[in-house]
């Protein structure tokens, strides 16, 4: 059996970790979708699809994951009714989904799929909103991100980055008043 599970991964934390391997523990084969991968370098989507595609790579390879896994950015379409079949088109054929975004499951469901709920780990702190709003504003935020995910943030300067475009749009908002 095939599952496929989608986030945007605005960092891939240990919440979504733990979903991987909870999945993997019953299917055979993990699909992981990338959402929203056109999107990069703003406040809520600091990082490009494929940093997205390394943090859950290296993670996967630093955890000894076993299990058969494949990585796909998918981009966002215009027409919610019709984005089960752009997400089939991207992606090899999956048996059931994996996934709490309420939009993720109706339009999962409403093409026949079975769809799971993950349990949510610690979501207080294991929240990408959490962990960018640690990043900006000087506090802890490491341990709530895999060591993968760790080393590719630091090898693009991400939190620089985020720092930047909260900067940058602060600046941009003062002179558009
Ligand atoms: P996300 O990164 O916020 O969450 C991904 C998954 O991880 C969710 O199922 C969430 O419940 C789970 N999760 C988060 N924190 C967790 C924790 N602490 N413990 C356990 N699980 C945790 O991403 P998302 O917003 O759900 O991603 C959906 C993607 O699908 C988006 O990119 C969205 O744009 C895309 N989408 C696009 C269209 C379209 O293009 N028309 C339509 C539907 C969905």
């Amino acid at each position: 059996m095939r599952a496929l599970t989608i986030g945007r991964y605005q960092p891939f934390h240990k919440g979504h970790m733990n979903v991987i391997w909870e999945i993997s523990d019953v299917v055979d084969e993990i699909v992981i979708g990338i959402g929203s991968a056109q999107i990069s370098h703003e406040l809520d989507n600091p990082f490009t699809a494929g940093e997205r595609v390394a943090m859950i790579r290296r993670t996967l390879e630093l955890n000894g994951f076993k299990g058969m896994s494949y990585i796909i950015p998918i981009e966002d379409i215009q027409r919610n009714s019709i984005w089960t079949s752009h997400l089939e088109s991207m992606t090899p054929p999956f048996d059931i989904v994996y996934s709490n975004n309420p939009l993720v499951v109706r339009l999962c469901k409403e093409e026949g799929y079975e769809v799971r709920h993950p349990p949510l780990f610690k979501r207080d702190e294991y929240s990408g909103t959490e962990i960018r709003r640690r990043m900006i504003e000087d506090e802890r935020w490491t341990h709530l991100v895999p060591e993968g995910t760790l080393e590719v943030i630091d090898e693009v300067d991400g939190v620089q980055r985020l720092k930047d475009i909260v900067r940058e749009e602060d600046s941009y908002g003062r002179k558009a008043e």
